[in-house]
């Protein structure tokens, strides 16, 4: 992996900052420069390997009248099975020295898609959460805005009665977005149509995929990480990678890299990890990325492929 283009991933969002108190100031620039070097945006294959556990509810749970001192997450953008997982950082002041508390990640419609729990916590400590973008059934959320809520966890039903004590007012909720699928190309680009488009006449077949011309040189990048399956040469795609995508059934194939991808197969490769180049090697009069995606079981195991258009055209809108 040490041969992969040096070219880092799009730039994250920038981070939101959420400031209660006054003392917080303080304590928020400590733990940006102590996060600064495991949330940067890291190297290829260097990705998050997991999230936080869910944990379990408290049999008793317990809460004093909590709120929140300092939170802060980040990155505002990030990807499924991508390079950054949404983290969340929060401090805690309470009245008991111990209180059982649940993160709730909210979509925005406020159903709650993930739930951790975390007992016993304490005041005026920091603690992590990190979502690796995937439902309390292990499926990977919908694309769009999500948020982080922090509240105590409810009372089991033979709870004493002080766990009900936390109001609604320690509920903060801290927003972020999180996206399935990145745009292959980053820098200047443009959705061919015409000859370009998904199923277009070629001379004997038609065309397999979709065109997105640019210059050659700009950064080729995963739209679903996973598993490389294919990194060759072929006389009409010139170089090209194929990538089994992770928990999407699809694979999605790359023509015309200016060089040979350094991927191999086996690789495991993150959502808008860079992949290659954009070239015009094989049969391309111009600079472009030849972009297909295929249905199950896979590109050329039986599966079809179908046109990307549409979902380019999503993709684009937020990459
Ligand atoms: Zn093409």
């Amino acid at each position: 992996m040490s041969s992969t283009p040096k070219i880092r991933p799009a730039a994250a969002g920038r981070a939101v900052l959420l400031v209660l108190a006054a003392v917080a100031v303080l304590l928020i620039g400590t733990t940006e420069s102590a996060l600064a070097a495991t949330g940067g945006a890291g190297t290829p294959a260097s990705g998050p390997s997991s999230g936080s556990g869910a944990g379990a509810p408290s049999g008793e749970a317990s809460a004093g009248n909590i709120s929140l001192i300092a939170a802060r997450t980040w990155p505002h953008k990030s990807f499924y099975f991508g390079f950054r997982y949404p983290k969340l950082v929060f401090e805690l002041a309470s009245d008991q020295p111990t209180n059982d508390i649940r993160i709730d990640v909210l979509d925005r419609e406020g159903e709650v898609v993930k739930t951790f729990y975390r007992d016993d916590v304490a005041p005026e400590a920091r603690y992590r959460i990190r979502w690796d973008g995937t439902d309390n059934d292990g499926r990977p959320a919908h694309n769009g805005r999500y948020s982080f809520r922090i509240g105590p966890q409810a009372p089991a039903p033979a709870a004493p009665r002080y766990a009900r004590r936390a109001t609604g007012s320690s509920t903060i909720r801290l927003g972020f977005k999180i996206f399935g699928f990145a745009f292959p190309v980053l820098g200047r680009h443009e959705i061919a149509g015409g000859a370009g488009r998904f199923g277009a006449a070629r001379s004997g077949h038609t065309h397999q995929g979709q065109d997105i011309m640019a210059n050659c040189g700009q950064t080729i990048v995963a739209a679903r990480g996973g598993r490389v399956r294919y990194s060759k040469f072929q006389s009409a795609a010139g170089n090209y990678v194929v990538i089994d995508g992770k928990s999407s059934r699809w694979d999605f194939m790359y023509a015309h890299l200016i060089e040979p991808s350094p991927l191999k197969p086996g690789d495991l490769v993150r959502t808008g990890q860079p992949i290659g180049i954009v070239g015009r090697t094989g049969d391309a009069s111009a600079c472009h990325l030849h972009f297909e995606i295929w249905g199950p079981p896979g590109w050329y195991e039986g599966g079809s492929p179908f046109d990307p258009y549409p979902f380019l055209v999503k993709w684009d809108r937020y990459s």
